[in-house]
């Protein structure tokens, strides 16, 4: 059993879709009394020495962590990997794969963006991202709001960039036994994220699991910022049914956007094994 009472293993820097630079989290972080950090963000460990030098400098223990978009039944889903080798090649060969087809999904977007009246699309997100090959819907989303298009990055997301809105182009992601293996065999733990987001039916879902299961995958993000306390509840009893370890993390991504801050989460019931305790002999520990 690790000690660890305050762990937040979900959320992302500059180096994705997050506003703060990974130096920033952590310190956000520490002083929000985490005391256990992942930086996870999508599809790029290009943050992980950063996030490390700085937990480390601040007496903050970490584990690195990344979180990848796979296509599974036509649904984007997404898969947290912690613990593992951020220098596996493999590990590094996918997530660069995996990121590929961001820029050219972006022209379409903007294109789409551009005949329902709103130019400069593609331009304007690349001004907000940290790293052009990450650039995602929440930079559109941000630059929807700086020119006034929309009030908020949740009004952007409802009226352009989900599924059926003029803005939103389905993209092919990872598939999910690539994902699982890619961080397991860099020695890691992966766990399925905020998992009432998707719009499975329970078959579909169930799908998931197992699939996931069978690649290798052995945790389940519980307590996150994008669940209720009730979502929270159901996804526990799910660890307790197919024999999963439970995950924390805020998925925070913005002191303006981001209505749960890091540290700042409902504790994992305490009957459930926590993911961490997997992969304990990669936490780097200050
Ligand atoms: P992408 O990987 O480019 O499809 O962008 C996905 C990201 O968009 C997620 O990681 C969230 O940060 C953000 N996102 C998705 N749906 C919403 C929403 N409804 N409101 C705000 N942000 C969202
Ligand atoms: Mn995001
Ligand atoms: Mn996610
Ligand atoms: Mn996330």
């Amino acid at each position: 059993m690790t000690p660890y009472s305050n762990a937040d293993l979900h959320c992302h820097s500059t180096v994705s879709d997050g506003t703060l630079a990974p130096e920033v989290l952590a310190a956000r972080a520490h002083a929000n009394g985490v005391d256990l950090w992942a930086l996870t963000d999508h599809d790029e460990v290009g943050g992980q020495q950063r996030a490390l030098a700085a937990a480390q400098a601040l007496g903050l223990a970490y584990l690195s962590g990344v979180e990848i978009s796979v296509t599974f039944a036509g649904t984007t889903v997404h898969i947290v990997g912690l613990g593992f080798d951020p220098t596996d090649a493999q590990l590094v060969q996918g997530l660069a794969a995996t990121r590929g087809g961001r820029l050219a999904r972006a022209r379409d977007m903007a294109a789409q963006l551009a005949a329902v009246g709103i130019e400069g699309a593609y331009e304007g997100a690349l001004h907000f991202v940290g790293n052009p090959e990450l650039v995602s819907r929440t930079h559109f989303a941000r630059f929807l709001v700086d020119t006034g298009v929309c009030r908020d990055t949740s009004e952007v997301f409802r009226k352009y960039l989900t599924e059926g809105k003029p803005g939103y182009v389905p993209h092919r992601w990872a598939a999910l036994g690539d994902a699982v293996r890619w961080i397991t065999q860099a020695g890691g733990v992966a766990v399925v994220a905020h998992p009432a987001r998707y719009r499975f039916t329970a078959n579909e879902e169930f799908a998931l699991f197992s699939e996931f299961q069978q690649h290798g995958g052995r945790a389940v993000e519980v307590v996150t910022g994008s669940h209720s306390a009730a979502e929270a509840a159901r996804y526990a009893d799910m660890a307790r049914e197919l024999g999963l370890a439970a995950s924390r993390g805020s998925d925070f991504h913005s002191p303006d956007e981001s209505h749960t801050d890091l540290g700042t989460l409902a504790p994992l019931p305490a009957d459930l094994e926590p993911a961490w305790d997997l992969v304990a002999a990669r936490i780097h520990t200050a």
